[in-house]
C-alpha cells in the first residue's frame, strides 16, 4: 500500500514512466491492442494474464485513472465508467438480481433516486428507502432475508446532509451486506469512507475530480473489506459461465467485486470511460487537493456572508457552526466542500429575480467545477411543481443552490451582495 500523502498521490499515483516514455500519461486512443502470439491473447481472455485487449473493457489511459482513484480512496481496485449514473447502476447490479431487495437512503441525488426507484425497480429488484436520521432499529426493520446491500451518499446533492457512515455501516454489518456510498461531493480529499466501514465507493468524476466541467465520467472503487463468502453472493463465489468458469473470490481474492464489475457489466453494458475523458479527469485530479481546499474556504466565507444579509432567510452549509450537520461534518469531513444552499426572502419570485441579477455566478445545471454557478430549482429543474409539491420534495420555493467556484472570494461575495441588494 502506498504510504505517500494524499496530495502527492493526486499527482504521482497511477503512472510511472520508464526511460524515454512520455512524462505525462499518454492518451491511448486505440480500440484494440497488439499481441505477437495467439497464446498471449488467449491468456488475456482467460484472465490469466494482465493486459489490455479492447477499450470497452480496459485501456491504458483509463487504467491510470483507476489506479489513482483506488489509491486515493485506499481501495484494492477501481473501474471507471462512462458516467456517475453508470457507476451507481453497476455498483448495485453487480451483487443483486431480480427477486432480491436493497436498502437505499432517500437523501440522494435526484438522478440516482430516479435510476433506483424506476429503472432498477423495473428489473425486479425491490427497494426500501430509509431516512438516514432514523434509528438503527427502524432501519433494520426494513431489511429482509433477500436484502443484498445498503446504498447512501456521504454528502448529499443538493441537500448537503452528512451521512453518519459508522452508524449505517454498523447496520450493514448486522445484516452481513456491504455498504455502498457515493462519495462524489467530498471526494477522497475530504472524506475516505473505507476508514469508517464503507465497503464500496462510487463517484461521479464529472464533478470535482474533473473539476473543470469537461468530461462526464464515474468510478467504482472496491474496498476489498467485505466477506463475499457468507452464502449470499453466489455470483462471486461460484463459477461464472460467461467467463470461462472464473470464480471471482477464488481467482481475484480481495478484488473479486471490482473484477466482476469490469468483466461482466462493463463488458456487457459497454459503459466504460473513454481514454480522452480519462486523460482530462486525470489532469483534473492533479490539482484536486488544492481545489477542494479553496472550494471549501470560499463556500464557508460565502455561507457566513449570506447569514448576515437581511434578504436571506436561511443558509445551509455543513461547516457552519449553526448547521444541523455540523457535528457529523466535523467527524467525517476535513472541510465542507463547495456546495451550499440558501433561502431568499420573497420565495419563488425573489429567487428568479436574484438569479437574473447575478453576474459572475452563472445559471447552469451543473455543480462542482472551478466556476461559481447557481441553480434555482423552483424556476428551473422543478418548475412544473407547485409550492406544496416542492415542499414535499424537500425543496422549498426560495431555495438557491450555489456551487462555489475558486475565483477570488471577494468577487464572489460582491456579486451575491449586489444581486441581493437589488431585490
Ligand atoms: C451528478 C451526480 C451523479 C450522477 O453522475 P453523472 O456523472 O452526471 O452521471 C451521481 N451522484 C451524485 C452525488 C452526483 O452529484
Amino acid at each position: 500500500m502506498n504510504k505517500q500523502h494524499i496530495e502527492t498521490k493526486c499527482i504521482q499515483s497511477g503512472y510511472k514512466p520508464r526511460s524515454g516514455e512520455p512524462r505525462v500519461t499518454p492518451i491511448a486512443q486505440s480500440t484494440t491492442f497488439f499481441y505477437e502470439t495467439a497464446q498471449e491473447a488467449a491468456d488475456l481472455f482467460d484472465l490469466k494474464a494482465n493486459g489490455h485487449m479492447y477499450s470497452r473493457i480496459s485501456n491504458p489511459t483509463v487504467e491510470v485513472l483507476e489506479k489513482k482513484v483506488a489509491d486515493l480512496e485506499g481501495g484494492v481496485g477501481a473501474v471507471a465508467t462512462s458516467s456517475g449514473q453508470a457507476a451507481n447502476l453497476i455498483s448495485i447490479l453487480n451483487i443483486t438480481r431480480a427477486g432480491q431487495h436493497i436498502l437505499v437512503s432517500s437523501f440522494i441525488y435526484g438522478g440516482t433516486f430516479s435510476l433506483i426507484d424506476n429503472t432498477i425497480r423495473k428489473m425486479g429488484i425491490d427497494i426500501s428507502f430509509f431516512n438516514p436520521s432514523q434509528s438503527e432499529e427502524e432501519i433494520l426493520k426494513l431489511a429482509r432475508p433477500e436484502t443484498r446491500l445498503i446504498f447512501a451518499e456521504t454528502l448529499t446533492n443538493p441537500g448537503t446532509d452528512v451521512l453518519d457512515i459508522e452508524k449505517i455501516s454498523k447496520i450493514a454489518k448486522e445484516l452481513d451486506v456491504p455498504l455502498i456510498v457515493d462519495n462524489t461531493f467530498p471526494t477522497p480529499i475530504l472524506c475516505k469512507p473505507f476508514e469508517f466501514g464503507a465497503n464500496i465507493v462510487t463517484h461521479s468524476s464529472t464533478k470535482y475530480m474533473d473539476g473543470h466541467a469537461t468530461s462526464v465520467g464515474g468510478v467504482i472503487v472496491d474496498g476489498g473489506n467485505f466477506n463475499w463468502e457468507n452464502g449470499k453472493y453466489p455470483e462471486l463465489t461460484e463459477e461464472d459461465k460467461s467467463y470461462h468458469g472464473v470464480v471471482y473470490t477464488k481467482d481475484f481474492g480481495k478484488a473479486a467485486y471490482v473484477t466482476k464489475a469490469r468483466t461482466q457489466y462493463i463488458r456487457d453494458f459497454g459503459s466504460y470511460l473513454s481514454p480522452m475523458n480519462a486523460f482530462l479527469t486525470n489532469k483534473g485530479i492533479e490539482t484536486l487537493h488544492l481545489r477542494m481546499e479553496r472550494h471549501s474556504t470560499n463556500a464557508l466565507y460565502l455561507a457566513e456572508f449570506l447569514q448576515t444579509h437581511e434578504k436571506v432567510s436561511w443558509v445551509k452549509y455543513p461547516f457552519l457552526k449553526s448547521d444541523t450537520n455540523y457535528e457529523l461534518a466535523q467527524k467525517y469531513l476535513k472541510a465542507g466542500s463547495g456546495v451550499l444552499t440558501f433561502g431568499v426572502k420573497g420565495g419563488r419570485k425573489a429567487g428568479i429575480k436574484l438569479m437574473d441579477a447575478l453576474e459572475l455566478a452563472a445559471i447552469v445545471v451543473h455543480v462542482a467545477d472551478v466556476r461559481t454557478c447557481v441553480l434555482h430549482p423552483a424556476s428551473m429543474t422543478h418548475r412544473q411543481l407547485s409550492d406544496q409539491q416542492l415542499q414535499e420534495a424537500g425543496v422549498s420555493a426560495d431555495l438557491i443552490r450555489v456551487s462555489v467556484g475558486i475565483e477570488n472570494i471577494e468577487d464572489i461575495i460582491q456579486d451575491f451582495n449586489q444581486a441581493l441588494n437589488s431585490l
